[in-house]
């Protein structure tokens, strides 16, 4: 992903990968780097042939994900064990990054790509005050 304020590719990273700085331009912006691996690790897990697979399979993990935290809302439950809770979430978040990563790589994007966008996108919004709001894209 080049720099976003003169295009350039050569980043010097400042942290755990995260505050970077162009090595063109001396721009320093937030760069997500990390989920490169996942991706790579995931696309070599897609055995699917349908193309329609990822995003049909991630509306469904993501709503057995929202399943977790609704049903015992709307039941009034007591989630009975934390512990095992905590996996299950663990379980259907990594369901839906799984799907996501593959959808992504489908269409030609990177998770990456996807972070850094969306980052930048919220600390612009922070920056503007508009944080609360979805005005701005
Ligand atoms: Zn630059």
């Amino acid at each position: 992903m080049p720099c976003r304020t003169c295009g350039g590719k050569g980043f010097f990273f400042w942290d755990e990968n995260i505050i970077a700085e162009c090595g063109d331009c001396d721009n320093m912006e937030t760069r997500i780097v990390r989920f490169q691996a996942y991706q790579d690790q995931a696309v070599l897990t897609a055995m699917y042939e349908d193309d329609f697979y990822p995003i049909a399979s991630l509306m469904i993990e993501a709503g057995e994900l929202a399943d977790l935290f609704v049903k015992p809302l709307l039941r009034g439950d007591p989630i009975p064990d934390p512990e095992g809770f905590r996996g299950r979430i663990i379980s259907e978040a990594g369901d839906v990054l799984w799907n996501l990563a593959v959808l992504l790589d489908d269409n030609g994007i990177s998770l990456e790509e996807v972070a850094n966008y969306n980052i930048h996108k919220l600390e612009r919004r922070l920056k503007n005050g508009t944080i609360l709001g979805n005005g701005d894209r």
